[in-house]
């Protein structure tokens, strides 16, 4: 059993909110003030957890980190554990995070996190997002009839460039008491993809297809979320990847994989050193990394791997966190936004969840001569507030050495190109004798492919460390990157590596409804109201 940390709480990293239950922070999403939820604490691991989780499966482990960060006033133990059941059981492979070793003379391994509903790593945690909802709804709603009024009902609407609203969809899908929103850009998402959202026809999803860019869904995002006229009848929350507890969920895999590299004799964690290399857009991945790292698991390195969307790396080398937009040409005109790259999940301008670490920083760097907690933990806040202005109103910010210094301690990073990604594809494709899914060689998505050639980087650099390079997608969710790294392959043909539930996706019926950009934020919560009005008074 977990040893319970007395109770805890989480705040908000501006400094706005502090000792909040886990059920406000989840059930919030952003903070009031702008800040994003971090716990109070982060917990260390029990004595002998080395012994104690060692043979532990999947949903064991995961319900002794999870206790870690929720109480049990909060969630019971026992409803703690069918959470974890009800979220994992959906994934296609009992171990549920495989690791795998590609290359053993080099000592590459691959963290394998598609085995969820969509074939992507945000399943992780999208799942068990979807059922703490439904738990804290039913218990909201318990005593309360069936149709009354009083019911709390949760709306929760996302905008998407892929990977996050097929997740959402299938982690929200037929949930009493909720209705989920996904909004895209019309086009501008792979077809694949969009078979995936469109074609769930449960009453409580509704797919809202945006003619414009994924700008203008974030924007509706942000004006929805402002507006006074749907907040006051609407309980609106986010699954963005600002969400503290898509975090945690993502915390359990360090340890599985960890674990898994012991068990299978390939790792000696008395001798042996591991890093960890996250393919990074929002950071919320590898800031699971870091939790699991303060938490106690001996991980001698994260290393950031980005696309050409390189803020982090930039930030990593100078110390230095700026916005460079990429200008394209488009039909409006010029546009300053994001790079288009093999590995779309990745394209952001900024991190989101570089904040939280940003957080953990200046904690550490600015507080230590400073007595009370509560001081300590205002004078984090105010550094995040100062370079969150900065960023917004000068589009970034610069740090002192000793911060860099500081952020240099437990992370590296690399940056991938596309030409790079694409090379690492087929050379990995070529290797003989990989653990493999596909008729020849492993198979890697173009995110995987970016984590996977830091990870060779970094095995030359530091021969004899061990280097896990997580993988977050299935590579039959990005056909258009894998078929342009093998064209040349004589034996690779792409339905053989084409799961079964993905097959015949793109002809089943779809549920849709089509927003004009021109009809801006009245027209969206139109669209919006209307549905939730059929959905909830039962008209078709
Ligand atoms: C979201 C996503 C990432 C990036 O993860 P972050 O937590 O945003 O850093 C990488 N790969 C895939 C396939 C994703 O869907």
């Amino acid at each position: 059993m977990a040893s319970h940390t007395a109770s805890q709480r989480y705040l908000s990293t501006r400094g706005g909110s502090y000792g909040l239950s886990f059920e406000e922070a989840v059930l919030k999403g952003l903070a009031p003030d702008n800040g994003l939820f971090i716990p109070e604490e982060i917990p260390s691991l029990p004595p002998n957890w080395q012994n104690d989780w060692a043979n532990l499966p999947f949903e064991g482990l995961a319900f002794e980190v999870l206790s870690l960060y929720i109480s049990p006033t909060e969630i019971p133990p026992s409803s703690l554990m069918n959470i974890i059941h009800k979220s994992y059981s959906t994934f296609r492979v009992p171990s549920v995070t495989p690791t795998v070793t590609l290359d053993s003379d080099r000592k590459i391994h691959l963290l394998e996190l598609f085995h969820g509903p969509t074939f992507a790593f945000k399943d992780v945690a999208l799942q068990l997002l979807g059922n703490l909802f439904e738990f804290f709804l039913i218990r909201r709603n318990q005593n309360k009839s069936k149709t009354g009024e009083d019911r709390e009902h949760l709306t929760v609407i996302g905008a998407t460039s892929g990977d996050t609203g097929s997740a959402a969809i299938f982690g929200l899908r037929g949930k009493k008491d909720i209705s989920v929103f996904i909004m895209y850009p019309t086009g501008r998402i792979s077809q694949m993809q969009e078979a995936q959202m469109t074609t769930v026809t449960d009453k409580n999803v509704h797919c809202l297809s945006v003619d414009g860019t994924f700008d203008d869904c974030q924007d509706l995002l942000k004006d929805l979320f402002a507006d006074p006229l749907i907040n006051t009848t609407q309980r609106l929350t986010s699954v963005n990847s600002i969400n503290v507890s898509r975090i945690l969920a993502q915390i359990i895999y360090y340890f599985a994989s960890y674990f898994s590299l012991i068990r299978s004799g390939t790792f000696n964690p008395l001798t042996d050193h591991i890093r960890f290399v996250v393919p990074s857009g929002n950071f919320g991945n590898i800031l699971a990394g870091f939790f699991a790292k303060r938490m106690g698991l001996p991980i001698s390195k994260l290393i950031i791997a980005t696309n050409e969307n390189d803020i982090l790396h930039r930030f990593w080398q100078t110390g230095a966190y700026e916005k460079h937009g990429v200008q394209s040409a488009s039909a409006e005109g010029f546009n300053v936004g994001v790079k288009e790259t093999l590995s779309p999940a990745m394209d952001i301008l900024i991190s989101s969840n570089f904040e939280r670490l940003l957080w953990f920083i200046a904690y550490d760097v600015y507080t230590s001569n400073v007595d009370g907690i509560q001081e300590r933990r205002q004078i984090a806040a105010l550094k995040v507030k100062e370079w969150q202005t900065s960023l917004k109103t000068k589009g970034g910010f610069c740090v002192e050495q000793k911060v860099l210094d500081a952020a240099r301690v437990d992370f590296s990073s690399e940056r991938v190109s596309d030409a790079e990604t694409l090379v690492t594809i087929r050379d990995v494709y070529r290797w003989p004798n990989t653990g493999s899914p596909g008729p020849k060689g492993y198979v890697l998505d173009p995110h995987s492919a970016i984590s996977a050639t830091a990870a060779q980087r970094s095995a030359k650099t530091a021969p004899g460390i061990h280097n896990v390079a997580l993988s977050t997608a299935h590579p039959a969710k990005f056909s258009h990157a894998v078929e342009m790294a093998l064209a040349e392959e004589k034996e690779f043909q792409f339905k053989d590596i084409l799961p079964s539930q993905l097959l015949g996706l793109e002809s089943l019926p779809r549920r849709v409804k089509h927003v004009q950009r021109s009809g801006g934020l009245d027209g969206v919560r139109t669209i919006i109201m209307n549905e939730l009005e059929k959905e909830l008074n039962g008209t078709p």
